[in-house]
């Protein structure tokens, strides 16, 4: 088991701020509002509840930050967030008024602020009422890139949780299958990814036979035969970080199908992976997989993108997908994960994340890509 990692410091977050600021700035942007959710985490430390109360973080280029918080949660905040200035509100007070006070004067810059995706609706529309004038854009779609480089610290976690995933692959090979339901292997996922030190399980999709078939399936009450594909995919968060890999295994012999299908998502993948490298598309990592898939006749059976970054969420930018033209740059981090859906029949999906590095991916899972055989 891994030591837990030194916490990040307020150094570390003010430079985090400072680089949504100047990113927002680039951006045409008078400033970026943050409600709780992981934007706040990654940029204060700060991880509050969700609720009706506005929490909101202000960033605006040139002024110090501000969280906007509920007076009953000031404490908690000033405990996680030691260097960020507080502005508090009373229940009875308008919170909307005291973040309205916060973006400056009216017509002074753009007039346009990036939102964080989270924010509840109901505290956009107390904003919008109050500053009607005031554009809002999203967060993620006006500065998709602000998370996607992770520095060497972030890269240490991403790597641990990588293990501890890959260490729960290599467990949950030796559990018995056959005639044991699919909720009963994904109760042995999540107990594994705890063990091995998650703090968090955000999903454990066990598909068997058919099931395999749907990418999202939601483990349920089938039980697994002998002869099925089973398509494994799980993650979480170890110290504020992601995993998620993908593996299919079968459960006993395969078939020549079987074996093919696999053989074509190994290679599928391997290609995605060999696109990684500094300067590439985004794009092209989907292309590069996708054309293993379309030349072996399968194209219609590969119904989603090849990958998804990941970091403080599971699911983030940067996406491997078409259209996607931005260039892969050192230090982004996602997944490559090609499948094949086969409806009615079978499913087949691997999946590891990959690192850009100045050489090229390295892959932060490295558990055998071969088509496991299982009992
Ligand atoms: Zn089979
Ligand atoms: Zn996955
Ligand atoms: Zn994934």
């Amino acid at each position: 088991m891994t030591e837990t990692p030194a916490p990040f410091t307020a150094d570390d977050h003010a430079a985090r701020m400072r680089r949504a600021e100047s990113a927002a700035a680039a951006a045409g942007l008078d400033g970026v509002l943050v409600a709780p959710g992981p934007d706040l985490v990654w940029l204060t430390g700060y991880r509050p509840v969700e609720t009706e109360r506005l929490t909101m973080l202000v960033l605006r280029p040139g002024e110090d930050p501000v969280l906007v918080v509920p007076a009953l949660e000031a404490p908690d905040a000033a405990r996680a967030a030691p260097a960020l200035a507080l502005r508090d509100w009373t229940d009875g007070q308008d919170p909307y008024a005291a973040a309205v006070s916060l973006l400056g004067p009216a017509g002074g810059g753009t007039g346009r602020y990036a939102v964080s995706d989270n924010t509840w609706a109901m505290h956009l529309l107390g904003l919008q009422q109050r500053l009607p004038d005031t554009g809002y854009v999203s967060l993620t779609e006006s500065l998709p890139m602000l998370r996607a480089v992770k520095d060497a610290a972030e890269l240490d976690r991403l790597a641990a949780a990588g293990a501890a995933a890959d260490a729960t692959f290599e467990e949950i090979r030796k559990v018995p299958f056959a005639g044991r339901r699919e909720t009963d292997v994904a109760a042995d996922l999540a107990e594994l990814l705890r063990r091995f030190g998650h703090s968090q399980v955000d999903f454990t999709i066990v598909a068997s036979g058919p099931n395999g078939a749907n990418p999202h399936h939601e483990p349920g009450a089938r039980t697994i035969e002998r002869g099925d594909m089973v398509v494994l995919d799980f993650g979480g968060l170890k110290d504020g970080y992601g995993s998620d890999t993908s593996r299919t295994v079968h459960v006993g012999e395969p078939d020549a199908e079987e074996r093919r299908v696999h053989d074509i998502v190994r290679a599928a993948q391997e290609e995605g992976c060999r696109a990684v490298r500094p300067g590439a598309a985004c794009q092209d990592v989907d292309r590069a997989a996708r054309a293993v898939i379309d030349e072996a006749g399968y194209g219609a059976y590969f119904v989603h993108r090849t990958g998804h970054g990941i970091g403080v969420t599971t699911h983030e930018p940067p996406y491997m997908v078409e259209g996607e033209e931005r260039p892969l740059v050192p230090g982004m981090c996602f997944s490559v994960e090609p499948g094949i859906y086969l409806p009615g029949r079978f499913g087949v999906r691997i999946e590891d994340i990959v690192t850009v590095t100045e050489d090229g991916g390295r892959r932060l899972n490295t558990t055998s890509r071969e088509l496991v055989i299982v009992d």
